[in-house]
């Protein structure tokens, strides 16, 4: 079963999005602070999925999304905010976060934006599908399928799930140009629901974790008015 933890202060909203992720066949755990999310996350407890809330009382929810990221590359992490600023949304996406909600939202799009992300991130264990094997080779690059990890001259650069899909995607179109929708698509899934600058604060990302200068990327190109294309 997939497990949510579900950070929320309010209580009442927490319990409506705990509630419709257990009909739906998640196992939820709640906390209504950040220090207690904090007591009851270790990379052991194998969250596939975090929701937190940013307005919090004590330590916030980018504060807290940063630690989790810090703890677990594999974890899928939305942000629920009450705030409509497009700052507090590229903030929170540029601190490790996969997605972004904001409150009120309903239930069909929790749902949906969830669901979406457990995909994403879908461990490979037990049941499931076999990991693939093997490395996909692009120049000084390597995308280790089964560790889910990028070499860059054999040396390790953790990757979220997200970045991860974008890399495969790249290393798999090499010298195209691919279209922002199409990475939205094949990367976010079909149904989703945000906005496709989405793609660009992940490859804002990537390029500070991949390019010898972000500000003057040689892999990860812009194509100006369509997408980006990789250049080994
Ligand atoms: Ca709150």
């Amino acid at each position: 079963m997939r497990k949510i933890l579900v950070v929320e202060d309010e209580d009442a909203i927490r319990e409506v999005i705990a509630l419709n992720l257990r009909n739906a066949g998640y196992d939820v755990t709640e906390a209504a602070s950040a220090e207690q999310a904090l007591a009851v996350f270790s990379p052991a407890a194998c969250f596939d999925v975090a929701l937190l809330d940013i307005m919090l009382p004590g330590m916030n929810g980018f504060s807290l999304c940063e630690s989790l990221r810090r703890d677990s590359a594999t974890i899928g992490i939305i942000m629920l905010s009450a705030k409509t600023l497009e700052s507090d949304k590229i903030r929170g996406l540029s601190i490790g976060a996969d997605d972004y909600m904001t409150k009120p939202f309903s239930v069909s799009e929790l749902l949906a934006r969830v669901g979406a992300l457990v995909r994403r991130v879908g461990r490979q264990d037990a049941a499931d599908t076999p990991a693939p094997e093997g490395r996909i080779l692009s120049g000084a690059f390597a995308l280790d399928l089964k560790s889910r990890m990028l070499y860059k001259d054999d040396r390790p650069i953790d990757l979220t799930q997200v970045e991860f899909q974008i890399m495969e995607l790249f290393f798999t179109s090499p010298g195209a140009a691919v279209a922002r929708d199409k990475i939205l698509e094949r990367v976010w899934g079909e149904k989703y629901f945000g906005d496709v600058k989405i793609v660009d604060v992940n490859i804002r990302r990537l390029r500070m974790k991949i390019e010898d200068e972000p500000s003057a990327p040689r892999h990860i190109v812009t194509v100006w008015g369509y997408g980006y294309r990789w250049n080994a």
